[in-house]
């Protein structure tokens, strides 16, 4: 899709529609903002803001490379809402990364921070750039001009990075370093840092935790619990790796898992000590070797998709076995996809919900490094388990209510606290 015809998406949210592309992820977010503002009998000028992002900004980035060349880089970052506070979201170093994917995982990060509801509103950044093709030189220098270039609309109360793909805890540290140099000293300027620069110590592993802490609410709902279900990951980065470990330990048999540099296959469940401590899937010895491009398709329980957005659409999702589909990912089922499970009595538990965990994580840093206090990491991962615990009880009382789907029972709890904010606010027109 071209930007001329995603602004169109972006600034005339009635017209949004799904097409069941990557290319229309932005359309995509609204025509489930505007599937639950029907619910909510949502004003039509108030629908234009929900489906608008607040400021967009766009930069060129030079970037010197090891081998003497320059690269003129794009980088973004959208601020989706500040309805509810300060903006939130990730930085993504990806090949795919253009204006219409960022609106639309700026967007989503406004509907999680409210489904959850801390106290922030929805960002997105990026850098359209193979992160693989990146000396640990060029990313700190791509990260630090990237900050330089918006440090104007960043802040601990503006707007607040984490990491996403293709990027991870270090890339914040040079962020934050960066940021001080110019602000001085606010560690509250990003989140996701390493523990030993002002990060929290259960961040880096909270959004596949929160993944499992969802996952089981929804078992023990629909299905009499977790335990000894069958799951299939998609995905071994930051969230695929723990979201393994931990379905592991809430007694869920991962019988499939692939990443990038291939699949392995454990008929009886992988252990703990099968996965502990491997970076990707390559690593693994134990199991035994499998094809990643089945991974969707595996005879499990429960799939979760949990590397890129898009991976299931109309083509393929008749193929898919599992009753119970997790995206860890964002958007990884498109609206196609969506409707065919809809049919199928197949269950989604919406990235919204899933993947919460990692921006929870993110609040509980934040508010950790405002008030210079350090909590246990027993702290942080109970209050992580019983936030979304309750999250899970919020959306399925609004789908049972309602009678529709986790998704848009998600998108109801969120967008009626948008909405009742922007109101209040005396912002709605
Ligand atoms: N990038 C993560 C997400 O998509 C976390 C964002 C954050 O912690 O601000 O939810």
């Amino acid at each position: 899709m071209t930007n001329s015809l995603a602004s169109t998406a972006a600034n005339n949210g009635a017209s949004a529609n799904v097409h069941g592309t990557e290319e229309d992820a932005f359309a995509e977010v609204n025509s489930r903002v505007l599937g639950a503002s029907d619910f909510l009998d949502v004003p039509e000028s108030t629908r234009q803001i929900l489906c608008s992002c607040e400021r967009e900004v766009t930069v060129s980035i030079p970037l010197s490379r090891d081998d003497g060349d320059r690269d003129i880089l794009t980088g973004y970052r959208v601020q989706h809402s500040s309805a509810r506070g300060p903006r939130k979201g990730g930085i993504r170093f990806h090949p795919s990364v253009d204006l219409n994917e960022v609106r639309a995982l700026a967007s989503l990060m406004t509907w999680k921070t409210s489904l959850i509801d801390v106290p922030f509103g929805g960002a997105k950044g990026g850098v359209r750039i193979e992160p693989r093709s990146l000396s640990d030189r060029e990313a700190e220098e791509l990260i630090r001009r990237w900050t330089r270039v918006m440090v104007h609309v960043l802040g601990p109360h503006r707007d607040i990075p984490a990491p996403d793909m293709g990027t991870d805890a270090r890339t914040m540290a040079w962020l934050m370093d960066e940021f001080h140099r110019i602000e001085g000293f606010q560690p509250a300027c990003v989140t996701g840092k390493p523990t030993a620069l002002f990060g929290a110590e259960g961040r880096e592993e909270a959004t596949g935790r929160g993944v499992i802490a969802v996952t089981s609410a929804a078992l023990t709902d629909l299905a009499g619990g977790p335990r000894n279900k069958t799951v299939a990951i998609q995905g071994f980065g930051n969230v695929g790796r723990f979201a393994a470990l931990e379905a592991i330990a809430a007694g869920m048999r991962v019988v499939e898992i692939s990443d990038v540099t291939g699949a392995r296959r454990f008929a009886q469940g992988a252990s703990i000590d099968d996965l502990a401590g491997f970076r990707q899937v390559s690593e693994i010895e134990a199991g035994e070797e499998s094809d990643p491009d089945q991974t969707l398709f595996a005879a499990v329980d429960v799939l979760i998709p949990a590397a890129l957005g898009g991976v299931i659409t109309a083509a393929n999702a008749r193929n898919v076995r599992a009753r119970v589909i997790v995206e860890a990912a964002n958007q990884p089922v498109d609206g196609e996809a969506d409707r065919i499970f809809g049919d199928g009595g197949v269950t989604v538990i919406p990235d919204i919900l899933a993947n919460s965990g990692g921006v929870l994580g993110s609040y509980f840093e934040w508010t950790q490094n405002i008030q210079e206090f350090k909590w246990p990491l027993e702290t942080f991962r109970s209050e992580l388990d019983k936030r979304l615990a309750a999250a899970y009880r919020a959306v399925s009382a609004e789908t049972a209510h309602y009678n529709c789907d986790l998704r848009t029972g998600a998108f109801i709890v969120a967008v009626r606290r948008v909405v009742e904010a922007l109101a209040l606010r005396g912002q709605v027109l």
